[in-house]
């Protein structure tokens, strides 16, 4: 598969941080002509990883950061949130609709449901250097009929 375009976007692990980052990803893959449903769908799932990392990541520590690389292809994108913080013991059972570990604070433990089902596929990994990577990627049909609308 050919590599079109690359981005890396590393900030503080804020909340504040959340809507740029989700805008800052939607804005980069724009060159793949994608719907407006399909933005939606990138918008939703980026703000859940990242919100994740702010929440769950660095409960001890303040100057935790999550790094985003985003790579285009033809016709696909993939979009790798990656942190440094604490990790998942039990990723299966994190995936699990309603799973969470902070039910007190206002959480439903459905970011990765969310993040699965409007993403092609989704994969979590802890590193080994602590910390977790989450890997989604998304296909943009060439849109023939959108060309077209365009003229
Ligand atoms: P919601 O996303 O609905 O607000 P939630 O964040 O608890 O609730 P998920 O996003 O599905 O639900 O995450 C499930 C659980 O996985 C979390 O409760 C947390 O224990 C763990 N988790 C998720 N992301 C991370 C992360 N980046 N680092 C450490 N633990 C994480
Ligand atoms: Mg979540």
């Amino acid at each position: 598969m050919n590599e079109k375009n690359k981005m890396e976007l590393k900030f503080r692990a804020l909340s504040e941080n959340e809507s740029f980052a989700r805008a800052t990803v939607a804005g980069f893959c724009l060159s793949l002509n994608p719907t407006i449903d399909e933005i939606t769908d990138i918008k939703t799932a980026v703000s859940e990883a990242v919100t994740n990392s702010v929440v769950h990541a660095y409960p001890n520590k303040k100057d935790g950061n999550i790094t985003i690389t985003v790579t285009l292809y033809e016709s696909m994108l993939k979009i790798e949130v990656v942190d440094n913080g604490v990790g998942i013991k039990d990723i299966e059972r994190a995936r699990q609709p309603f799973y969470t570990t902070r039910p007190d604070d206002e959480r439903s433990g459905m970011g990765f449901t969310v993040m699965e089902s409007f993403m092609d596929s989704m994969e979590l990994e802890n590193l080994e250097t602590g910390g977790l990577k989450v890997t989604l990627t998304k296909t943009i049909k060439e849109n023939k009929e959108k060309l077209k609308k365009l003229g």
